[in-house]
């Protein structure tokens, strides 16, 4: 009943909604972490100081589901109240003096903190944004509070442990270590992070002598170049760029299995998913450039400067796509750069005649609203206030606010002192309407000589060009169209390929073939055009997992009597790291009874292998989706699949929901799931 009490008092307190941060700064922390991989457990001792604003009576630390004892304010026993999701301390809290607060906590946290075996080994990552750190590490979920974290952290001697913020000495005992690292700026905590597991890494620094670590595991030294290719590029040209020296003390990149989006751009620790760890053939369709230079951009845009509410989350999105596009635009060139506003500008389009347009300044805008409208809005602005306006104002913007929190106007205001305009119109523009100004994105479209091009053949509302109203078709890829404006190119394309009767057909497919423009073969790899068999098959050699996939799957169907020629050429293809290739691989050998039958439970076995938790989810769910176009669940397969309904991942895991679910109301596997279900609930 007490505590019923005192946790009223304490709301009653806290009502309308007034934030801690208005009485309350936290300053540093020191943790000492023990992460014991095996019981999923997290402990450590952990010491807050923090600056009392106002007078108050008592203040709290986000933490769920933890156990607290030994706790201590300057040194004497405190009373405190654990409510599960937040602990209260209560004391006479006076104005203007630094307290010291410490304590001792358990946690077995459900997510935030990710154990996840690899091989034979753990790796254990986090993940803060969007999950709340305060699952693993009693903390301040508010955003607009900013600490300096420093850890030391505890762990098995044989694995790497990566935190934010640099390393300053390494412990070691017989199995165990303990790593101390360092921060000297404060962040908020949803950009705490740490990573631990098998890992090798290859330092280099970049032009500012920033010292810039890329992880990888050690069976993977030949992946290293192909998966961080141009990141001394891009980290130099981003400190050019931007204007102000890159914010922190170093900068870790470390792939993670299984995680749960494609990166995390935590302070100066980079998470991203291994998905990216490719090796030199998946590069052309699969790489990690725009991730890379998109978290990058953050530790400036986010991390050095956060948004105090969602509203303004485009200064953290928008200002990240749009610097990731500047630094492929380094790399790639301009015609890249206005194909890519060209795309933005579609999907924009096309959410628009969803109706499910936003502002930009709406806390609730879509993804694609927050990165690519965001990343529009600076491209349209810095046109229009020249860029040595932009960049100033940009610089002043960073330093007037570094550490701290920003609002859309911090920015804005900006740019109008420097550049000496009334933005109000392009704010309405851009930040405040729904609707796009297609009409301006036009014209600056236009400012790119091949999408220019576009206006003398244009005939519908949108930005595209297929064929004129008659059907025309050009009769060749490269002379008619222009070379930058590639994916006009692959529409074109698109149209012949349905129109074989077409009489400059046979020209444009046989100027297609010998293109080596990937996404053309791609095009040409899904249609294997009638009268073209001998080329289509030249596209089983090529050097993309996705073009033979794509051309080994249609030959396959299209060409019977000539599968085991088709399998024979595409043995040995692994593909991406989802094993996109040989999953399929296996799935048409099994369905061609004139293959190596006699392989075929080897067949099953291998296939039926790649649905355990062994390998990533992206492989596990190719395994699956063949195993039930065949049909071929046995008891193991099926207690994969169980297993798969609890992963964290959520795509993955209601994908594997939805296809138990499907297979349940199988007579086949109704009751063998039933039971399989039951003896796993025993256990
Ligand atoms: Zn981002």
């Amino acid at each position: 009943m007490r505590y019923l009490i005192f946790v009223l008092i304490i709301f009653i307190c806290f009502s309308s909604e007034a934030q801690q941060v208005e009485y309350v700064d936290f300053k540093t922390v020191n943790a000492r972490l023990v992460i014991v991989p095996d019981s999923t457990k997290v402990s450590g001792k952990v010491k807050y100081s923090f600056e009392i604003l106002e007078n108050i009576d008592s203040i709290y630390i986000d933490a769920i589901n933890m156990k607290f004892k030994d706790v201590l304010l300057n040194d004497k026993k405190i009373e405190f109240i654990n409510d599960l999701k937040k602990v209260w301390f209560k004391s006479k809290f006076r104005k203007n003096v630094t307290y010291s607060l410490t304590f001792n906590y358990v946690a077995y946290p459900k997510k935030a903190m990710y154990f996840v075996k690899r091989n034979e080994d753990w790796q254990i990552w986090t993940q803060g944004q969007g999950k709340f750190t305060s699952n693993w590490l009693p903390s301040i979920d508010d955003t607009n509070d900013k600490i300096e974290f420093d850890f030391s952290i505890v762990n098995y001697a044989d694995y790497k442990v990566i935190a934010n913020g640099k390393l300053i000495k390494r412990e070691g005992a017989v199995n165990i270590s303990q790593w101390h690292f360092n921060m000297q700026k404060p962040m908020s905590s949803y950009l705490v992070a740490l990573a631990i597991g098998k890992y090798d890494k290859k330092e280099i620094t970049s032009k500012s002598g920033i010292p810039l670590e890329l992880y990888y595991y050690p069976e993977d030294s030949a992946k290293v170049e192909p998966t961080y290719r141009y990141t001394k590029q891009m980290f130099d040209f981003l400190e050019e760029e931007i204007g102000v020296p890159f914010p922190w003390q170093n900068y870790k990149q470390v792939p993670v299995k299984d995680f749960l989006y494609s990166g995390m751009e935590n302070t100066s620790l980079t998470i991203f998913s291994d998905d990216f760890m490719i090796d030199k053939t998946s590069f052309v369709d699969k790489n990690y450039v725009n991730v890379n230079a998109h978290e990058l951009a953050h530790q400036w845009f986010g991390d050095f400067v956060t948004a105090t509410e969602g509203k303004h989350h485009w200064l953290q999105e928008g200002f990240a796509t749009y610097y990731a596009l500047l630094a492929e635009r380094d790399i790639f060139g301009e015609d890249y750069y206005y194909n890519r506003l060209y795309e933005y500008a579609k999907q924009l389009i096309v959410q628009e005649q969803e109706d499910k347009a936003t502002a930009l300044l709406d806390p609730k805008a879509s993804s694609i609203t927050f990165y690519k409208k965001g990343a529009w809005a600076l491209h349209v602005l810095k046109e229009r206030v020249g860029e040595q306006v932009f960049k100033k104002a940009v610089i002043n913007y960073l330093n007037k606010h570094a550490y701290k929190n920003v609002e859309t106007n911090d920015f804005i205001s900006e740019v109008e002192k420097i550049s000496g305009q009334d933005l109000s119109d392009f704010e309405k523009d851009w930040l405040l309407s729904k609707e796009l100004p297609i009409s301006k994105m036009r014209a600056t479209l236009k400012k790119n000589e091949s999408i220019a091009f576009l206006e003398t053949i244009e005939h519908t509302p949108y930005l595209s060009y297929r064929t004129d109203k008659n059907g025309f078709i050009p009769s060749s890829l490269v002379h008619e169209l222009p070379k930058g404006f590639y994916i006009e190119r692959l529409a074109v394309l698109s149209e012949a390929l349905k129109k074989p009767d077409y009489p400059t057909y046979k020209d444009l497919i046989e100027e297609a073939f010998n293109s080596k423009e990937i996404k053309i073969r791609q095009l040409l790899a899904k249609h294997s055009p009638d009268g073209f068999k001998k080329e289509s098959e030249t596209l089983l050699l090529d050097a993309s997992y996705t073009t033979i996939e794509i051309a080994l799957s249609n030959l396959w169907s299209k060409f019977p009597k000539d599968r085991a020629k088709y399998l024979d050429a595409t043995k040995d293809v692994v593909g991406f790291n989802d094993k996109n290739v040989r999953t399929l691989w296996l799935a048409l050998a099994l369905l061609t009874p004139e293959y190596n039958s006699g392989f075929n439970t080897v067949y099953i076995k291998e296939l039926s292998d790649y649905t355990s938790s062994k390998y990533s989810f992206q492989t596990r769910q190719n395994a699956f989706s063949f195993i039930n176009n065949l049909q071929i669940f046995n008891i193991e397969t099926l207690i994969n699949l169980i297993d798969a309904t609890a992963h964290h991942n959520w795509r993955f895991k209601s994908f594997a929901r939805d296809l138990l679910k499907s297979l349940s109301e199988e007579e086949k596997y109704k009751e063998i799931i039933a039971n399989l279900q039951e003896q796993l609930k025993e256990q």
